[in-house]
């Protein structure tokens, strides 16, 4: 069965937007209205698998809502909304909860490094996070999931989930009239050169909200001086740029600089090289300055700029709430007769 494009995906309340949240989800958000009906959700529900202070949440949902916004998503043409305000999203999560299987997200990665050590003490949202990512995408039976690199294997479990449900249930799904399956198979669309930005600090980690070091991340809101000397600091080695790709692949530090050049230029790493190949560090950070500040700042004013205006803001979200909920509604109507449930 055809379903119709649509493209869904989600940004976490949960502190410091930075560079790796930018280039490897909200550039590529932007560019894809263009071709597709979006759907942009501040995950709101994602953010208290740990703990946020009810003081700040609030805070950080209207700046993500602001960092869509500024960076060029249109919210009258798509739709922009957070997630506790559309409770399909709850409740087809836990149905889902009843469709995944522990041993599928006993091996989800990101729940091991997020919960650490002391696994134990973990919320058991933070362990259930991937059933309800799942549930964001397939209550719109979306798509198209733009996402970075670190997300890849919990759109593999979102495809899992829709696969077994629609086997599952599929002699009702049929019965029902909706053909042999009920859900997509969503797909990751993670491209480009900057789909796992790293720390600027060690270019094996990836560039996160959570690092304790701020010389880690350029976040969206630094100003031009912020930028300029957390690239001058970045991690680098002695060596001059190479001539090509095949040169960077010993190199992490010198692969993420060019790759967080190409990706702000909308080029290729191959082009990059092409220009910066043989030049010194020094030259290319200073190059890698000048367009950092150029792209970054004026999203970084806008932001600051909109989130002096909370009541414009939470007037987006209730819209594009009201909007995505028609639609999620829809879904979880069908999703309940196929379950079986009795409903109004
Ligand atoms: P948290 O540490 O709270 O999980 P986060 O920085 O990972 O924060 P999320 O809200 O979880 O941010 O992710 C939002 C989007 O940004 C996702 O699509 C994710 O894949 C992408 N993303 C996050 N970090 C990076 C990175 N370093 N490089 C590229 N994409 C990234
Ligand atoms: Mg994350």
């Amino acid at each position: 069965m055809a379903f119709k494009h649509l493209v869904f995906s989600g940004v976490q309340p949960t502190g410091n937007l930075h560079l790796g949240n930018y280039l490897g989800a909200i550039k590529r958000f932007v560019e894809l209205q263009q071709s597709h009906d979006c759907i942009y959700c501040v995950v709101d529900l994602h953010a208290i698998t740990t703990w946020q202070d009810p003081a700040e949440l609030p805070r950080a949902i209207r700046e993500v809502t602001a960092a869509f916004i500024a960076a060029g998503i249109d919210p009258k043409t798509h739709i922009v909304f957070n997630q506790s305000q559309v409770a399909e999203h709850a409740e087809l999560a836990w149905v889902f909860n009843c469709v995944a299987r522990m041993g599928w997200l006993n091996r989800m990665t990101q729940f091991k490094e997020k919960a650490g050590k002391d696994r134990e003490n973990a919320s058991v949202g933070l362990f259930a996070y991937p059933n309800l990512m799942a549930a964001d995408i397939l209550v719109y039976r979306a798509t198209h999931v733009p996402v970075g690199d670190d997300q890849k294997q919990h759109l593999e479990l979102s495809r899992d989930i829709a696969q077994k449900f629609n086997n599952d249930f599929g002699d009702s799904i049929r019965n029902r009239g909706f053909g042999d399956v009920f859900f997509p198979q969503p797909e990751p669309l993670i491209q480009g050169p900057a789909t796992r930005v790293m720390s600027l600090r060690d270019g094996t980690k990836k560039m996160s909200k959570s690092d304790p070091s701020d010389y880690s991340r350029i976040n969206l809101t630094d100003d031009a001086d912020a930028i300029a000397q957390k690239v001058r600091k970045a991690k680098t080695d002695p060596n001059p740029l190479p001539p090509d790709e095949t040169g960077l692949e010993t190199r992490p530090e010198a692969d993420n600089l060019v790759g967080i050049f190409a990706a702000l230029a909308s080029r290729t790493k191959a082009d990059v090289l092409g220009e910066f190949g043989g030049a010194q560090f020094s030259n290319f950070k200073s190059a890698l300055v000048d367009l950092s500040v150029d792209k970054l700042g004026p999203i970084g004013g806008e932001m600051k700029r909109l989130v002096q205006d909370p009541a414009y803001i939470d007037s987006v979200l209730a819209d594009g709430s009201a909007r995505a909920q028609a639609i999620a509604a829809e879904t979880m109507r069908y999703v309940k007769d196929i379950v079986g449930f009795v409903r109004r």
